[in-house]
């Protein structure tokens, strides 16, 4: 697969500024359930992942599109889909987006985040349709940290895991789609979150094992704690500890600086706002 990256704003610095992304809110339910999250709390100013105003069908999702490309001033290149929940919880909703936008638009990057639990399944269509950059949250490396930071994980409805069990099935379902991925061509980007007295000691290890992978790139980001979660009396980590974290893994991954921790529904440039015509074509387009 060819990939551009010089069009995607969040993987090239340089477009950042020129070219836009519009996330596709149409994956409302979430297959773990991660101590930091609350999904539920939606607000006009908030801007963090997990984050949006409404959820679209993918239907409702391919006439937004359209709209919103008429709307901002900036070309839209990269359809993502974030959330609000995980796209693998809803894969059947996730990949119709992803054939609707694709048959409307041969050109546009097509994007995934995912907790990586259910992917595997799903990269050989993915890379079917030029799906050319997807991220993985990969929070620990070691089963024994994965239980802190994750409550449980649901593989199938009925199937539910917790603690360490829970966490190494994460594990090895994040290992076995990162594998699959790059064995397509696709470019992977990882996310991690840093959790100070829960991983903080354990990121050089998760950098190291996901070097080892072949993954192109690492987000690392400071935990945002947010009220209503397990996490919620947390400290978030002191910025001197995140450069020291960042200088010491870039050896082995290049690390993105100027991610914007977007919401479900971002639409357009990088750390901007949806404006109020998006959002009202948004809740429009939802009703
Ligand atoms: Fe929240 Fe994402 Fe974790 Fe799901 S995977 S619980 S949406 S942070
Ligand atoms: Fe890009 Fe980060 Fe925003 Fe995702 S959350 S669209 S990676 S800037």
């Amino acid at each position: 697969m060819t990939i551009d990256t010089s069009r995607h704003p969040c993987f090239s610095a340089s477009a950042k500024h020129k070219f836009g992304r519009v996330h596709l809110p149409v994956a409302p339910k979430c297959n773990i359930s991660c101590n930091f999250c609350n999904r539920k709390f939606d607000c006009a100013n908030e801007s963090r992942p997990g984050v949006t105003s409404t959820v679209l069908s993918p239907a409702q999702s391919a006439a937004y599109l359209s709209k919103v490309k008429a709307l901002v001033e900036c070309p839209i290149t990269v359809v993502g889909i974030a959330g609000p929940g995980d796209p693998f919880a809803n894969a059947e909703e996730t990949m119709e987006t992803l054939r609707l936008v694709r048959e409307s638009d041969p050109d546009i990057i097509l994007c995934i985040a995912s907790n990586g639990l259910n992917l595997e399944p799903y990269v050989e269509e993915l890379a079917e349709l030029k799906t050319s950059h997807v991220t993985v949250t990969v929070n620990a490396v070691d089963p024994k940290i994965g239980a802190q930071i994750y409550r449980w994980v649901r593989p199938q409805p009925n199937r539910v895991y917790r603690g360490e069990e829970g966490a190494k099935y994460l594990l090895d379902c994040q290992l076995a789609s990162i594998n699959a991925l790059k064995r397509c061509g696709i470019t992977v980007k990882i996310n991690t979150i840093v959790m100070p007295g829960v991983n903080d000691h354990h990121i050089t290890e998760i950098t190291q094992v996901m070097a080892d992978l072949g993954v192109d790139v690492q987000n690392c980001m400071a935990l945002v704690p947010v009220e209503g979660t397990p996490f919620e009396n947390l400290e978030a980590p002191e910025p001197k500890l995140m450069m020291e974290i960042r200088k010491d893994i870039r050896q082995w991954l290049p690390q993105m600086s100027h991610c914007a921790r977007c919401r479900a529904d971002a639409v357009g440039l990088l750390g901007e706002a949806n404006s109020d015509l998006v959002q009202e074509a948004l809740i429009e387009t939802a009703t």
